[in-house]
């Protein structure tokens, strides 16, 4: 029962929400009939009234706001004590299972506690196994490093041994060739072949995983082709395995990319072929990780198939007989998430290393190396063409090979994979490859006695047969939770250089996410806005949708394409690096098109105004891309007393205030909020030419703006009076050699030797070094000084014959050494009301730090930003490490693709390169009192090597080749920026362990400083404002989203009749973020959280509506719709939920 003094505030917030609703709506009706008459009242007056009407209605929005969270904080105890209630039972207490959630929950509802593993005994977890391990790599004979594995003949007597073998091609989209001419010289071939070699014997069977090569031959085969290939795939043929554009890479890429990329190819598949995939394969991505896994089983796969793991970790595996398991994902105590995984047992997916534990055998079974054909046995052992003579001999030898792979499986059904790199284009080897084995299989067949069928099959074929057998004999497999990195295939060659390798790119491939992510969102709400105004659901004529629909496209493939995992890795030839640095920057480019016709459109305050005219865009961006390896460059904006519109969205659904940052021709600047004529709080700073060189033509004018969620804001900038603005203050020195320069804008005074260096705001302050600048010291508000300290490293290479190159990091014996350099770096401190920062200037990088005098969770971090030039150099690396006082022991956390937090243990038994990890957004380390987060903008390796240290690798130049196939260095290196947030929190000494649980989530805070930091502002600028249209300021939401849910994207889906047309169907994409209970979020977090998994979209969404909306598979594959239902929702912690949309 709801006692009344709980129930009277929940009505009065009712009543009165309704009441500002009503008014609202009144307001909006009044604003549209001002408009109707506005075509009789003089013009000044109409502009008077309108901006007076909004500022009524901005009064009201915050009222409404504040009301939206009072209502909601009301509902969520209430919620809370009804939980606590319920669970409590008669007791009245809080017990039970999920006390502990519960009674924490009291002061941090929804936050998910770090739990100790309930593996029970049939579990494994990852970070147990690296701790048992003694990786000590002995020679295992025929089976180099694993182990002689034995058998009794009479073993499979009941139950016959059955064998799938299962013929694939696997095709890079892009390696030491470009995507389009493998396309050309081998993948079309190979496809081709595969329409005529298979229609000739239905037994015959192949799989395909990469849908981007998929796709581009079928829009080059006639209908006959296709109907075809159609008939291929419903009679079990032909295989469509992961279904994802590429086969992606798993370490570097972030989730946003991952289930894009899946998307792009499930809705490929079933707008051509009516078919999805149920079958995961990845053989070639370097270690793998469980948020892929969470992807395909959200997206309605059952099973997959890994290949590349820790050569240790696969021998455990094989010697427990785990090597096909249920990967779970470690946050989830349910099954829910599980996906039946087989982990390859040998040292690659070519032929000689799936047949069975021996090489130089199963190598005489790959038919194309046949002799006389274009490749051959490194063995020295060749195949021999099956003959009458040879078949009982050949037959025996591949069946031992198979007999003892089987043993280290749990079930007698086997899987062989029968392929390698492009395989299958000649007709011949078609031939040559499929007789042979179909000649042994008959022959098994013809030979009862060996308990053996063989035959092709898929890899469905294959996992319907295992989960039989399992089922039959009662038998369940092993529970594993954990990853996969980081990943060697022999001896002390850890792949975990391709974490960083070429970070130029790394970083283009997330500014292109960002882009994709804020127009894919603008374009549907600008869509979903124009049905609403042309009320019979018709799109406005002259907005190109369709074309921008186009580009829309075009950007998520070429994103998708850059996920594989020779791109995003770094690990391509140089001339394939450019063709992806192309894709990416047209991308961009094509992408900020269609951003800023969207937003032209919903800015106009009379729609009737809107014209598309591709030659005369109504607004650029504030800075210019040049060229693919460019960064961008901000554009000189020129200022008169006019004033000059700037557009800036905020692609976050949380309320933010940000520093907006544009460079203008003027020394003194207003900026003002255009609805209100509100001036904003701003700084002018020098443009830097040199180091100690002021620019005297432009200057940096940077403000704070409070951006509504998803808004389109407008803001006035005008040239101001001499003096008017406030400029920075500088204070430069140089250790030893004090700079000489002068500026006439700006007070620079030089800083006194051993001076103490400080920068604060309200929430921390920081102690840097007079003599380089750099971090030493770091206080919140009132806590005790802790020590931080920033250092820049070098790793050289080792001495040995194998050496660092894309794919591994060698380094040399001596480890990292300190960075230095003959010329002490020149520190710029600059001091303004926005923010203050320091600069440092070294030779290979400028080292830059900035505080933010900002109200919100802009204020409570350090921003650090680099940019590294490191062409000068010879097989070198630099880091820069952050060392700390946080007795973190041994351990630290990595993301996985910015989807979830794993534990690492730094390790003294591995190799300093086997401790570097894959960062797609955030690290951290901590202690019972203290949390130290670096979260960044970019993927990098990071590692832990000393407790309280967290260092990443910026760059890495490298001379040589490492002998994976690339055959080439990385020295294409670039003038390379990263950007980063480095947050210091309380934990109030509420954690009970030291180091950390295995299962640990960023706070909230770290949440919203991330999403601050990958998805920035957007800056548009109007080109003069003397034949602007009236514009007006758009606002989708009411408020912010609660701080735990990501709205991952606003998605328009493809017209199922009109190809390459937009369809009033979005992917609306929610996910749910777990959160951190040791560190209460601060107060000034201007949102809300909620402790139910029930969200009602009304609410969450409000003003906008769907007219329907039906839960879905994470790539909204039809099949996989749910009934239309309520708008009431659950949206489980740390999930991702997708749902089928229609916007009103
Ligand atoms: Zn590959």
């Amino acid at each position: 029962m709801m006692k009344r003094s709980q129930l009277l505030p929940v009505l009065v917030g009712g009543v009165f929400c309704v009441a500002v609703v009503s008014l609202y709506r009144m307001l909006e009706l009044m604003q549209r009939a001002e408009l109707k008459q506005s075509k009789v009242k003089p013009a000044g007056q109409v502009d008077e009234d309108l901006s007076r009407l909004q500022l009524k209605i901005d009064k009201l929005e915050r009222l409404l706001n504040d009301n939206n969270r009072l209502v909601a904080t009301l509902r969520d105890s209430l919620l809370l004590r009804k939980a606590s209630w319920d669970k409590g039972g008669q007791g009245g207490g809080v017990n039970g299972s999920s006390n502990s959630v519960l009674s924490r929950a009291g002061t941090l509802p929804g936050c998910r506690l770090a739990e100790k593993m309930k593996d029970g005994k049939n579990g494994v977890q990852l970070l147990d196994v690296y701790d048992l391990l003694p990786f000590d790599n002995p020679d295992g004979g025929a089976w180099k490093q694993g182990f002689d594995i034995s058998y009794l003949d009479n073993m499979w007597d009941d139950q016959p041994l059955e064998v799938f073998v299962v013929p694939h091609s696997h095709n890079d989209p892009g390696w030491l060739k470009t995507f389009d001419s493998y396309y050309e010289d081998q993948t079309k071939h190979i496809l081709n072949n595969m329409l005529i070699k298979l229609s000739e014997d239905s037994r015959r069977k192949m799989i395909w995983a990469e849908i981007s090569y998929f796709s581009k031959w079928w829009s080059g085969i006639d209908e006959q082709k296709r109907d075809a290939v159609r008939r291929l795939l419903g009679a079990g043929q032909l295989e469509l395995v992961t279904g994802g554009w590429v086969m992606a890479d798993e370490a570097n890429s972030h989730y946003f990319a991952l289930l894009d990329q899946l998307m792009e190819g499930h809705q490929w598949m079933q707008r051509h072929l009516g078919v999805r995939p149920s079958s995961g394969w990845a053989i070639d991505p370097f270690g793998h990780s469980p948020s892929m896994t969470y992807l395909l089983k959200g997206a309605g796969l059952q099973d997959m198939v890994i290949q590349r793991v820790h050569y240790a970790v696969k021998k455990h595996f094989a010697q427990q007989q785990t090597l096909e398991f249920l990967w779970r994902q470690s946050w989830d105590s349910s099954p829910r998430s599980d996906i039946t995984c087989h982990m390859m047992p040998f040292y690659s997916y070519d032929v000689p290393h799936t047949c069975g534990p021996n090489p130089s055998v199963c190598c005489q079974f790959d038919f194309h190396r046949l002799p006389g054909r274009r490749v051959n046995c490194p063995w020295k052992i060749s195949p021999q063409p099956i003959t009458e003579q040879n078949i009982r001999e050949r037959a025996l030898l591949l069946l031992d090979q198979y007999r003892q792979k089987s043993r280290l499986f749990r079930s007698p059904v086997l899987l062989v994979p029968l392929g390698d790199d492009f395989r299958f284009m000649e007709a011949s080897e078609w031939d040559v490859q499929f007789n042979n084995y179909q000649k042994l299989f008959d022959y098994f067949d013809q030979h009862p006695e060996l308990h053996v069928k063989a035959r092709f099959g898929t890899l469905s074929d294959y996992f319907l047969s295992l989960h039989k057998r399992l089922s039959t004999a009662g038998t369940t497999l092993p529970m594993v939770q954990g990853d996969f990195f980081t990943y060697a295939d022999r001896d002390d060659h850890y792949w975990s250089g391709y974490f960083t390798s070429r970070p130029f790119y790394k970083r283009l491939d997330r500014t292109l996410e960002a882009t994709l992510r804020a127009t894919e969102i603008l374009f549907s709400l600008t869509l979903a806005e124009m049905r609403r105004f042309r009320d019979a659901g018709h799109l406005v004529a002259d907005f190109p949708a369709r074309d921008h629909f186009q580009r829309l496209t075009a950007g998520r493939r070429n994103l998708g394409l850059f996920q594989h995992h020779d791109a995003i890795t770094g690990t391509a030839r140089d001339p394939v690096v450019v063709d992806y640095g192309n894709r990416l920057f047209r991308s961009i480019l094509n992408l900020r098109q269609v951003l800023r016709s969207s937003a032209h459109w919903l800015l106009l305050l009379d729609k009737s105004q809107y014209n598309h005219d591709q030659s005369k865009p109504f607004m650029e961006m504030d800075d210019v891309m040049s060229a693919q390896d460019a960064l961008p460059q901000k554009t000189t904006l020129t200022l008169s007393e006019e004033p000059r519109s700037l557009v800036v969205f905020n692609p976050t659904e949380q309320l933010c205030t940000s520093v907006i940052s544009v460079v203008v021709d003027s020394p003194d600047a207003n900026v003002v909020d255009a609805e209100t004529g509100r001036p904003m709080t701003a700084q002018i700073s020098a443009v830097w030419v040199e180091p100690s060189r002021v620019s005297t033509e432009a200057f940096q004018l940077d403000f704070v703006a409070e951006l509504p969620p998803l808004s389109l804001v407008v803001y006035h900038v005008t040239k101001a009076s001499v003096g008017s603005s406030h400029r920075v203050h500088y204070t430069v020195s140089r250790h030893g050699n004090p700079p000489t320069f002068k500026s006439e804008h700006f007070q620079v005074s030089h800083l006194k030797a051993d001076a103490p260096l400080s920068l604060g705001n309200k929430h921390f302050q920081i102690w840097s070094s007079s003599e380089t600048g750099l971090l030493q010291k770091l206080r919140l508000q009132s806590g005790p000084v802790r020590q931080v300290q920033v250092s820049f490293l070098w790793y050289g290479t080792s001495s040995a014959k194998d050496k660092s190159g894309a794919y591994l990091f060698l380094p040399g014996a001596e480890g990292a050494q300190l960075y230095s350099s003959s010329e002490p770096p020149l520190v710029r401190v600059s001091r303004g009301p926005v923010f203050s920062d320091i600069t440092s200037c070294f030779k290979h990088f400028t080292h830059k730090v900035r505080v933010y005098h900002l109200e919100g969770h802009a204020g409570r971090s350090l921003e650090i930003s680099n940019t590294v030039d490191i062409r000068s150099e010879v097989n070198r690396e630099l880091v820069m490490r952050l060392v700390s006082d946080v007795t973190n022991g041994n351990r630290f956390y990595t993301d996985l693709n910015s989807f979830q937090m794993q534990q690492r243990r730094t390790l003294a038994k591995l190799p300093l390169q086997a401790n570097f990890y894959p960062m797609s957004s955030a690290a951290f380390i901590q202690d019972s009192m203290s949390r130290l987060s670096l979260l960044s903008a970019q993927s990098q390796a990071v590692a832990a090597l000393r407790p309280g240290e967290l260092e990443v690798v910026l760059d890495r130049r490298l001379q040589q080749d490492d002998n994976r196939g690339l055959s080439q260095g990385v020295t294409d290196n670039k003038l390379t920026a990263s950007l980063y947030q480095l947050l210091l929190e309380d934990r109030g000494g509420g954690a009970q362990e030291v180091g950390g649980a295995s299962v640990e989530h960023l706070s909230l805070l770290a949440h919203l400083t991330s999403l601050s930091l990958c998805h920035p502002p957007i800056t548009m600028v109007a080109h003069s404002n003397s034949q602007l249209p009236k514009l007006s300021p758009f606002r989708p939401l009411r408020s912010s989203l609660p701080c735990d849910v990501h709205l991952l994207n606003l998605r328009t889906l493809e017209d199922a009749q009109e190809a390459g047309s937009p369809s009033q169907e979005v992917a609306l994409l929610l996910h749910r973020k777990g959160f951190d209970c040791s560190s209460a979020p601060p107060s000034s977090l201007q949102c809300t959280w909620s402790v139910h998994e029930e969200v009602n979209f009304d609410d969450l969404f409000a003003p906008l509506r769907f007219r329907s909306v039906r839960r879905s598979g994470l790539t909204l594959l039809r099949e996989q719709d749910e009934p239309e239902s309520a708008q009431q929702q659950q949206l489980r912690p740390m999930e991702i939920s997708a749902f089928r949309v229609e916007m009103d």
